[in-house]
Order: structure tokens, then sequence, then C-alpha cells
């Protein structure tokens, strides 16, 4: 019998400074049925038009070159991902894919009562959900909607449907919800969920405007409130830090970008929902894949495409030193 040729190894996709790109997160529109006040500005029209999206079958011949390039973690995102019709769809022709190893997603959950059981048997695994406060008229001024219901209904959805793990994004603001990040905390480790503070950057008018609140006093406050210890190795494989609770029960993520920024290990890009591949949150640096995916390139050249854009991955962000450079909003990147 010959014997089997051995297995290629998986090329890895590295940046100019030697970090490795491991995720990506693909937006599947830059709507939202939200409005929350650090992202998306009340009244805005300028959204993408449908024939500027990428279809399903080009988003996964997009993750298909990532995967053969050992890009495995994909993360659907927005917008509100669950408002791009038939999501389930894609989520399984992803995870489908060979090479990809995690399919997760972040949403709003206003929605996803009515999607979580699909998604779950689609592939998708991990979820993070952004609730920024447990106080309906706080949600409501937050995310311009009365909405508290829907994502408490969306979150217990995802429980049942058994997702895991659950996370909740809270963007924590001076003045409007830093006074519930213990009662939230406290939520989070009755439910089982995974609460990660987030400090506010300066995207888009929104972003610059919304109370920037610094995340090391108030980790300092939960350290001696819940008795909190840094977890011994790091988690998740991204931005946060994580703390657990002394029984080891309860976890806790703090994400940092404006006062301790992590981008010496950043290990993403992200794929805006016109097919453009941004390589960082707070640059400009961007490659258009889509005229190469309507104007028929193989597979080689977007692979190559691919590449040629990894080398444009800026080594950090600038929104402390340059707080007005990013004028787009974080749905139009995709969070
Ligand atoms: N709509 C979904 C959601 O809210 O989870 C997915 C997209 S949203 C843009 C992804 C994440 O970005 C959310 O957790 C949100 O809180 C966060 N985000 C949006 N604007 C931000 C900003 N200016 N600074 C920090 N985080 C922001
Ligand atoms: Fe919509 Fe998410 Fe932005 Fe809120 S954070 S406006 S839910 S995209």
């Amino acid at each position: 019998m010959p014997t089997p040729a051995p297995a290629l190894p998986v090329p890895v996709l590295q940046d100019r400074f030697g970090r490795r790109i491991s995720y990506v997160r693909v937006s599947v529109t830059d709507r939202c049925d939200l409005r929350c006040s650090y992202c998306m500005p009340k009244g805005f029209s300028g959204f993408e038009e449908p024939e500027n999206w990428l279809r399903f079958d080009e988003i996964s011949r997009v993750i298909a070159a990532f995967a053969r390039m050992g890009v495995g973690r994909v993360r659907l995102t927005g917008g509100e991902p669950l408002l791009r019709r038939d999501l389930p769809t894609l989520a399984a022709q992803l995870s489908a894919l060979p090479g990809v190893a995690e399919l997760s997603l972040s949403t709003n959950a206003t929605q996803l009562h009515k999607h979580a059981t699909r998604l779950h048997a689609a592939g998708v695994r991990r979820i993070n959900v952004s609730l920024d406060s447990l106080e309906r008229a706080c949600t409501t001024r937050i995310t311009g909607r009365d909405s508290l219901g829907a994502i408490m209904a969306g979150l217990e959805a995802a429980r049942q449907a058994g997702f895991a793990p659950i996370k909740v994004n809270m963007v924590v603001m001076g003045g409007i919800n830093d006074h519930e990040v213990i009662p939230m905390a406290q939520f989070c480790f009755e439910h089982g969920y995974i609460l990660r503070l987030i400090e506010a950057m300066p995207m888009g008018d929104t972003g610059r405007n919304s109370a920037y609140r610094a995340l090391g006093p108030i980790r300092e406050q939960l350290v001696a409130r819940f008795g909190l210890q840094p977890a011994a190795t790091e988690l998740g494989g991204g931005p946060a830090r994580y703390w657990h609770t002394a029984d080891g029960r309860g976890s806790l993520g703090f994400i940092t970008p404006m006062s301790q920024h992590f981008c010496a290990s950043c290990n993403r890009v992200r794929l805006a929902v016109d097919g453009t591949l941004y390589l960082c949150l707070g640059q400009e640096a961007s490659f258009p894949l889509r005229p190469l995916l309507r104007g028929g390139a193989s597979d080689a050249e977007l692979e190559a495409a691919i590449r040629t854009a990894i080398e444009l991955k800026p080594e950090r962000h600038e929104f402390n030193e340059q707080p007005h450079k990013i004028v787009r909003f974080m749905s139009q990147t995709g969070g």
C-alpha cells in the first residue's frame, strides 16, 4: 500500500510586525435596529447600497481563502447581524468550510429569540451580547429604543439554545451606566454569563462624544467587591484581560483599548459588508476585496490580495494621540 503523503503545513498569515493573524470578523450588514450612543448616530442614513453588500457566496469565498491561510476563527457581526436575512444559512456555509474551527456571533440580541435555535444548529457556538444597563430607562437612553425586554429575552433564548460561552459586553460610560458595574457583574455571575467591560473608543463623533471612562479604578472596585483573582492563563485569544471570582465560578474581562492598549498582540482583521478589509479599528488602512470577487479573480489571486492587505496592517491605533482621525462609526467597520 502506498504511504500517504504527509499533510502539508498550514501557511501562516503574519504581518510586518510579526503578529500572527488568526481571526477575522465579518460584518454582514451596516444597519441596526438600535442607535447606541457610542456607535451609530440618531437619524443616520449613510448605509451601504444593497448591490454593494457581499453576497453569501462571496463572503464564503473570502472566508475559505482565509481558512486556507490558517485563519480558523470567524465572528459574524455588524451593524446588527441578525438584520441580515437568512443569517443561519450563511452561518451553516461558513461553519462547514474546511479550516473554520470556530464560528461566533456578536449581537444586540433584540431578534435573538427568533433565531437562536437555528443559529446554534448552523454551527455558531460562542455568542457575545451587548448589554449596557439593567435599568429599562437607562437602556432606552443608551440604545435609543425601549429594548431591555427584547435583549433579556434574547439572552435567555441563547442560554436555552445551548450557546457557550455567552459573553455580555458593556461599554462603561461615566455618569451614564458606570454606577451599574457591580449589579451587572452580579447578574452575569448568577446567570453564568461572562461580563466584559469595554472602554469607549473615539470612532466617529458618536464614539468621541461618549463619556469615556478608564477601567483601572473600576477594576479595583470590582476586585475588592468580589475578591477577583487574575486569570493564570490568557483566555479567549482576544484583547480582554480576565479575572475570576474566588470560587472560580465567575469570570470578568476588561477591554482597555484607551488606557492600556493591546495592539502588540492584535490578531484580527475585519471584513466590512461592502468587501473592504479593514486592518485596524483605529486607522484608515484598508483593502477592497469586492473588485476581485466580482472581477473574476482566481482563488490564488484572492489569497495574494489578502496577503498584500495584511502587509498594510498598522502597528497600532492612535485613538489617544489623534482622537478625531477615524470618522467612520464602529457599525460601519464591524465591531
Ligand atoms: N450590533 C452588535 C452588538 O451590538 O453586539 C454587533 C456590532 S457592535 C458594533 C459590536 C461591539 O462594538 C458592541 O459590543 C459595542 O458595544 C461595541 N462598540 C460600538 N461602538 C463602540 C465604541 N465607540 N467604543 C467601544 N465599543 C464600541
Ligand atoms: Fe447597533 Fe451594535 Fe452599534 Fe448598538 S453597538 S448601534 S446594537 S451595531
